[in-house]
């Protein structure tokens, strides 16, 4: 085969970069301003418009991040951030949501940067957190995790404590913002479960029950609102570094007797990727999620654990 037709098989390279330079941009601007980047390239510089970052069209759009003062949630209100998206951030503690809010206007001047402080999990913290966001186009459900345990010693209310936080919060949340988005034709909804949807650990008896829950329902969902460019994807973090892993990582090393670094390190080793996964990463792929190109990206699990999981799929 000749050089020449080997090339034609060539796909163009394509770097995709986030933050993506779509920051600041008015909404809805992208394929506009993607042409004038073109405009203004050079006559044949095919790399300079290989090179252009990825604008995910979602800039000027509000966002509400529930229980995001750090942690996993942080990871997808900085990301969504960085796509010059407002975003609503929620959270128990005062101190470090605020602390949150003011390092994400800092780095965003342009955006507005609202803290909405409440308990998520009740009527009160729903309430006061959609009241802090004009509309919501773009709904990331998160809150803490059960605690893990033996269910011989869970009894009615912790079983209800996890389906509040776990399933029905989410679920009361997506009831609010649903009827508006399917009226403005957009609407990006983003679930954070947990890799034990997919694969139970058996300590987590209250987490696999309760996210399983909003699984199905959201399963079941989100085939009825794609039609109208509103989806909503569940995601599965395997182990990512935040409090919570530590919390989790403390607990079982008093539990073994292990020193917790010498814990710590093996979990990491044991992963594919050999390491623990950042909050960064997540939120990249939450901003993704909930980009104009993800449109036809709807109802799926994805599974965020650097390849933990031994399956084909
Ligand atoms: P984290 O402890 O680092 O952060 C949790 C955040 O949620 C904090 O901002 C906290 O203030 C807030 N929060 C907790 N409960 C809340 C409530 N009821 N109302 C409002 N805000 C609340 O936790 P994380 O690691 O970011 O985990 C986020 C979710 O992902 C949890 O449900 C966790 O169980 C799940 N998860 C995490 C991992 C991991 O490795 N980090 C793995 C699987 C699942």
């Amino acid at each position: 085969m000749g050089r020449c037709t080997r090339r034609r098989f060539i796909a163009p390279r394509r770097v995709v970069s986030w933050p993506s330079a779509s920051r600041g941009r008015a909404a809805g601007d992208g394929a506009a301003a993607q042409a004038r980047d073109a405009a203004a390239a050079p006559a044949g510089a095919a790399a300079s418009r290989d090179t252009r970052p990825m604008d995910f069209g979602i800039s000027g759009k509000w966002a509400l991040v529930c229980a995001a003062s750090k942690g996993l949630g942080k990871g997808c209100a900085a990301a969504l951030a960085a796509e010059g998206v407002n975003v609503v951030v929620t959270a128990r503690g005062v101190e470090a949501l605020e602390a949150t809010a003011a390092e994400l206007r800092a780095r965003h001047p342009g955006l507005e940067v609202r803290a909405a402080a409440g308990d998520i999990t009740t009527p009160a913290g729903r309430a006061a957190a959609l009241e802090a966001c004009p509309q919501v186009d773009i709904l990331v459900n998160n809150a803490g995790g059960p605690p893990p345990g033996d269910f011989r010693d869970w009894d009615r209310d912790d079983w209800l404590r996890a389906l509040d936080a776990n399933m029905l919060a989410p679920i009361e949340l997506i009831r609010a913002a649903l009827d508006p988005m399917l009226a403005r034709g957009f609407g990006r909804i983003v679930n954070i479960t947990s890799s034990a949807v997919k694969a139970p650990i058996a300590t987590l008896g209250l987490s696999n029950g309760a996210r399983s829950g909003l699984t199905g329902f959201v399963a079941g969902l989100a085939r009825q609102t794609g039609g109208r460019n509103v989806t909503m994807n569940n995601l599965l973090p395997g182990p990512f570094a935040t409090d919570r892993l530590e919390a989790t990582l403390a607990a079982a090393a008093r539990a073994s007797g292990r020193a917790l670094d010498e814990l710590r390190a093996e979990r990491a080793r044991q992963n594919p990727a050999g390491r623990f996964g950042t909050p960064e990463e997540f939120g990249a792929v939450c901003a993704f999620l909930c980009s104009t190109q993800a449109g036809y990206l709807n109802g799926q699990n994805l599974l965020l654990d650097g390849g933990a999981f031994p399956g084909t799929f």
